[in-house]
């Protein structure tokens, strides 16, 4: 179990990154959701032990993050959002190489340790290929490969699926559940869809602070026939956001539509939809800033 208790974190530049965040995960896929600049990175990077925080605490079973953090880099794997690659070497040659930085010293026992890494994420056959010639999904299940190694129970995944086509993007979802069985599993990103479609758990994060924390579906629920949809004149965006909570605003069918809260239903021709996930999050953003 993952304990995350008040952390605080300010830069030296004045921004304030973290702002009493508290948080406790069990094993399975937690989201953490949140608009770019919210402060997830500085969370993930926080808890990956590559840079301290001002205050607080965090707990990993019975290791103590901040004072132990040698025996967490032993149970943790990392994929960072900025996942640097040696375009001129093999992925089997670089796994080989973290696996022996990790302490797998036995040459025979780590060659079959990575060739079974390199099945798990469908890169076998590609294991001579330099990473330079990779496509994204391939990078990324890389990525997933190297954060694997010596068996993790703590897995940090930040921003993971920029790039990525439909098919790479099931794959690699597919490959993350599998792992939320044993472990923690920390999804950051700012796609709604991927919370949705494979977190138990998950918590809002904007401007540094948890603005709420829960299981998808019943968040979402809790605006259940209060989302209302309209398509509206180009040009009357600005009319519809001073006289109602407009959650957002996309094209459909080439028109643009706009997605409002309201406890009532508002008459005026708006409808009421079947709301989701993204209302929701759209919703908890849009009561922060207001
Ligand atoms: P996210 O991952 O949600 O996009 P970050 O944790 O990267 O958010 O950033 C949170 C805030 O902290 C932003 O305002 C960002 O500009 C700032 N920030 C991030 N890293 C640093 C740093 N090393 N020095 C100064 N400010 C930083």
């Amino acid at each position: 179990m993952l304990k995350i208790n008040n952390l605080n974190k300010t830069y030296p530049n004045g921004t304030q990154a973290l702002k009493n965040v508290s948080l406790t995960l069990e094993n399975g896929m937690f989201g953490l959701l949140g608009p770019n600049g919210a402060g997830k990175s500085s969370l993930m990077r926080t808890i990956a032990t590559l840079q301290m925080a001002d205050t607080g605490s965090i707990h990993f079973d019975d290791i103590d993050v901040f004072k132990q953090p040698e025996e967490l880099r032993k149970v943790l794997g990392y994929l960072p959002q900025d996942f640097g690659v040696y375009p001129k070497v093999s992925a089997e040659m670089m796994l080989n190489h973290i696996a022996k930085v990790k302490g797998i010293t036995n040459a025979a026992e780590r060659k079959g340790y990575v060739a079974d890494l390199l099945n798990k994420v469908n890169l076998y056959k590609f294991r001579n290929r330099n990473l330079g010639d990779y496509s994204g999904g391939m990078r990324q299940r890389f990525g997933i490969a190297q954060a694997l190694i010596g068996n993790p129970k703590l897995i940090i995944v930040d921003e993971p699926t920029a790039g990525l086509d439909p098919l790479e993007r099931n794959r690699f979802h597919n490959l993350l559940s599998e792992l939320g069985e044993n472990a923690v599993v920390i999804l950051s990103t700012h796609i709604v869809d991927d919370v949705t479609n494979l977190c138990k758990n998950m918590a809002v994060f904007a401007q540094g602070e948890i603005l709420v924390q829960g299981n998808p579906q019943e968040l979402s629920d809790t605006l259940n026939n209060k989302v209302f949809r309209k398509s509206i004149e180009k040009g009357t965006l600005e009319t519809y956001n001073e006289s109602h909570t407009v959650l957002s605003n996309y094209l459909r069918g080439g028109s643009l539509n706009i997605n409002i809260f309201s406890d009532e239903n508002p008459g005026d021709d708006f409808e009421p939809i079947n709301n989701n996930l993204e209302d929701f999050y759209f919703y908890t953003i849009n009561q922060k800033q207001a």
